[in-house]
């Protein structure tokens, strides 16, 4: 099939994270082998759906947000992506993200193909009863689509376990049954799994840990400055500083702060929780955002937002590791000046992968009403990522590309390998 062909809303100037996937799919097609061939089903979603959520405001108006829930690919297993409450979301962002959860899932080798939802939506605006309708007039409109064994949403940008909670009672009383497995990231007292809640944090560590094996370094005394204090950087700097390395630097919404002796991250948290400051924190320097970025350290791990290593601050990076927690934080151009540094960047869809890997097991228990420990769902996820990565590794190593494109080289042949297998129907 020709891109000319594909339907009208994907033609034309792409921008944006759409147009940023869609240069990755042509960046690793020339590797696929006999599978390119099949790569176009990539540059197509499966499935788009656009709805209207109107609802009753609390002073008696009627609002209408606009969602979204794209399923991008299904050739391996039900969809499987968060759901993003944001005023700014678009479907052509939501397409993308969804890219790449079929990339991440894939990867990582879970039953899974790639999908995400959005609502156009400022939550912080609404009352917790609007949020609450909006959150289930959205799940009966994307009912249509979603369900245990086609397509299981979970928690993303400014959605909890509470909205999960309230998309799996929509579900439930629509279909008749009470239905668990149609949300993952759901309270623990609702059927989500322990573990859960550190689950990305503690991936990222998992991840770093195997990098610097090959690279002959220590993790205990190693440093390492994460941006975000929020559940994926204050879990993996909790799980760092357990293992043996020093939290050196910390940045956040509101500023940065530095102290070369090492920083609690437990003492942190506990100062967070009784209302403290980040730029308070007793026994830090505060220093100036920019300079976050040249903090003399061997791990820097953003966890924050996309886009934070660009080429203006690229250069200055001393780390010797880049650990991607966030998704999307640093730009191709950014990422070419760090491998020309020498520095290993572990990629997104593999970094950040412990929370759909923790999901995965949260939907594999629902399943069978049977429940594991935390330290086995710890063990099993260590497990499932230290082989991700070998296996991305081996074939970083044997193609002598990066990390990034070895883990679209593996994905992609996993998601196209099963589409060719599947053939066409009719
Ligand atoms: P969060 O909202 O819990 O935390 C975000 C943190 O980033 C907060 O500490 C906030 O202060 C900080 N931050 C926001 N704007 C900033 C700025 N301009 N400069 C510096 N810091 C800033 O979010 P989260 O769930 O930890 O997610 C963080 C990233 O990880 C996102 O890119 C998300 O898509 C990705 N991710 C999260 C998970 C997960 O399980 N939560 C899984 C995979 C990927």
């Amino acid at each position: 099939m020709s891109l000319k062909q594909l339907p009208s809303y994907l033609h034309g100037e792409h921008v944006g994270p759409w147009a940023v996937f869609l240069e990755q799919i042509n960046r690793v097609t020339p590797h696929l082998g006999q599978y390119a061939a099949w790569a176009d089903t990539l540059r197509l979603p499966k499935r788009c759906l656009i709805v209207d959520v109107p609802i009753h405001m609390d002073d008696g108006t009627v609002r209408h947000f606009e969602g979204y829930r794209v399923q991008h690919n299904i050739s391996r297993g039900p969809g499987k992506g968060g759901v993003r409450y944001h005023p700014e979301v678009t479907l052509s962002e939501v397409m993308a993200l969804a890219g790449w959860m079929t990339i991440k899932n894939a990867a990582v080798n879970l039953p899974y193909g790639g999908a995400k939802g959005g609502v156009r939506v400022e939550p912080r605006t609404l009352s917790t009863n609007e949020l609450e309708r909006m959150t289930r007039r959205y799940t009966s409109e994307i009912g249509i689509i979603i369900g245990p064994d086609r397509d299981i949403p979970a928690p993303d940008v400014n959605t909890n376990e509470k909205i999960m909670a309230w998309m799996m009672d929509t579900y439930s009383m629509n279909v008749g049954a009470t239905t668990p497995r149609v949300v993952t990231g759901k309270p623990v007292s609702l059927g989500g799994s322990l573990g859960r809640r550190d689950a990305t944090g503690r991936g990222c560590y998992i991840v770093a840990r195997e990098a610097m094996a090959r690279r002959g370094m220590e993790m205990r005394g190693a440093r390492v400055a994460i941006q975000g204090f929020g559940n994926v950087g204050n879990a993996a700097a909790r799980v760092f500083h357990d293992a043996g390395a020093k939290l050196v630097a910390v940045q956040d919404v509101a500023g940065t702060i530095y102290a070369s002796a090492g920083i609690d991250p437990h003492a942190l948290c506990r100062h967070l929780d009784a209302g403290g400051a980040l730029l308070d924190f007793p026994g830090t320097a505060r220093i100036p955002p920019d300079e976050f970025w040249a903090v003399d350290c061997e791990v820097m791990l953003p966890a924050a937002l996309g886009n934070q290593i660009t080429v203006d601050n690229a250069s200055a990076l001393r780390a010797r590791f880049v650990i991607e927690g966030a998704n999307g934080p640093t730009t191709p151009q950014a990422e070419d000046i760090l491998l020309d540094k020498g520095i290993l960047v572990v990629p997104d869809v593999l970094a950040n992968a412990g929370g759909v890997t923790v999901s995965y097991f949260e939907w594999v228990q629902n399943s069978s009403s049977y429940f594991w420990t935390e330290n086995d769902i710890n063990d099993r996820l260590d497990r499932a990522l230290t082989e991700a990565f070998r296996a991305i590794w081996s074939v970083a190593a044997e193609k002598g590309v990066a990390l990034r494109t070895a883990a679209f080289i593996v994905a992609c042949t996993r998601v196209l390998e099963a589409r060719a297998m599947r053939g066409l129907y009719p």
